[in-house]
C-alpha cells in the first residue's frame, strides 16, 4: 500500500441546483390578510405563474421567455381554477394560478406563448434562474389543491382558505395543509467506487443515484440502508446527509446523501431498475462532464443526483 493519495479531482466551477435558494419572501403572515390580498391583484407589480397539471404557460421571449403574468392577462389565458400566494419576490406579490390541463394545453396553439413542462424548462433554461424555484413552489401547490378537494376525514367538499395554505373542512372542522414527501436519494460508495442504477425510464445512455420515499416511522438514514439494501442488496453502514432539493413532480423533498456501503455483490430489483454496477470515481468524472467515451452520463445539473456523484468525486474519504 501506497501512503501517497491520489490527486483529488476537480471539475471546475460547480452548477447550480436547480429549484434551490427561492429568492421569495412567503411573508406568511400576509396569507390571512385578505384586504393586502385583495390590493396586491390591482398592484402594477404583481405577477403570476399560470400552470395547468404539468404544463407552464410562458410568454414568448428572446430567451429567456417570461413566465410571470399579471393578474388580469391571466385570467384572460384562460379561467383560473385555484390561485394561491407565494409570497414576494422584489418587493411584488407572486401568485401560481391553476388552469385546467386541457386549457393549457390548447394554448400551445399561439404563437405568443410558449407552452412545456418544468423539466425541459429547467434543463434547457428557458426562464431566468430566479423563477424556477417559486415555479416549483407554485406547482406543488397547485398539485396539492387538485387532489385534496375533498375532506378525506368525512368525505365532504373541502375549502381553500389562507390564500392557499390550507383547505379547511366545513363539516367535520379539520384543516388540511400542503404535503411534500421526503424521498432519499443516496450514492452507497465502497472505497473508490460508487453505486449507480438504470430505471427503465431514463434514456439509454443515463446512470443515477438510487431513491426511493421515506415511509412513515422511518429515519431518513434508515431509509437510505433499506433504499439500497432493496434495490441492490448493499448493506450500508455511515449515512451522511449532504443537501436537498425540492422535486415538483409532484411534491417531494429530495435528501441528498452517501452511504457507506459494506458489500461488493449486487442484487438488482428488477422491478424498480434495468441495470446496476459500480462505477470509479474516474468513469463518474467523465460522465459528470459530458466526456465518457461510452456516452454515458449522470443526470444533468439541475438534478441532485448531478451534484451528489460531483461531491463524492471531488472529495476524499473525510466525507464520513
Ligand atoms: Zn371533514
Amino acid at each position: 500500500m501506497s501512503g501517497v493519495m491520489p490527486p483529488r479531482l476537480q471539475l471546475g466551477p460547480k452548477p447550480h441546483l436547480g429549484y434551490t435558494q427561492s429568492l421569495i419572501d412567503r411573508v406568511a403572515d400576509r396569507r390571512l390578510d385578505t384586504a393586502w390580498l385583495g390590493a396586491c391583484l390591482t398592484d402594477a407589480g404583481t405577477r403570476t405563474y399560470v400552470i395547468g397539471g404539468e404544463l407552464i404557460v410562458l410568454k414568448k421571449g428572446n430567451n429567456p421567455h417570461e413566465p410571470g403574468f399579471t393578474p388580469d392577462e391571466a385570467r384572460a389565458l384562460a379561467p383560473p381554477t385555484e390561485s394561491v400566494f407565494l409570497g414576494l419576490l422584489d418587493g411584488a406579490a407572486r401568485f401560481g394560478t391553476g388552469i385546467t390541463p386541457a386549457n393549457a394545453e390548447a394554448l400551445k396553439a399561439r404563437d405568443d406563448l410558449v407552452v412545456t413542462d418544468l423539466r425541459s424548462i429547467a434543463i434547457q433554461g428557458l426562464v431566468a434562474p430566479e423563477h424556477l424555484p417559486p415555479l416549483a413552489e407554485a406547482k406543488a401547490m397547485l398539485h396539492w389543491h387538485t387532489r385534496h378537494r375533498f375532506c378525506s376525514n368525512c368525505g365532504v367538499k373541502t375549502e381553500m382558505v389562507d390564500a392557499g395554505w390550507k383547505r379547511a373542512c366545513p363539516a367535520c372542522k379539520i384543516e388540511h395543509f400542503p404535503r411534500t414527501d421526503p424521498v432519499v436519494i443516496m450514492l452507497a460508495v465502497r472505497g473508490d467506487r460508487g453505486l449507480l442504477g438504470r430505471s427503465g425510464r431514463f434514456g439509454a445512455t443515463m446512470w443515477s443515484c438510487l431513491a426511493g420515499f421515506v415511509e412513515p416511522g422511518e429515519a431518513m438514514e434508515d431509509a437510505v440502508r433499506r433504499e439500497t439494501q432493496e434495490e441492490a442488496g448493499v448493506k450500508c453502514g455511515r449515512v451522511k446527509y449532504l443537501y436537498s432539493q425540492p422535486w415538483p413532480f409532484p411534491m417531494s423533498l429530495m435528501n441528498g446523501c452517501l452511504a457507506e456501503a459494506l458489500n461488493d455483490d449486487l442484487t438488482m430489483d428488477k422491478n424498480e431498475l434495468v441495470d446496476l454496477r459500480w462505477f470509479s470515481k474516474d468513469e463518474c468524472a467523465a460522465m459528470l462532464m459530458r466526456k465518457h467515451p461510452d456516452g454515458l452520463t449522470t443526470p444533468p445539473p439541475v438534478a441532485i443526483a448531478h451534484h451528489i456523484i460531483r461531491t463524492w468525486v471531488e472529495n476524499d474519504s473525510e466525507l464520513f
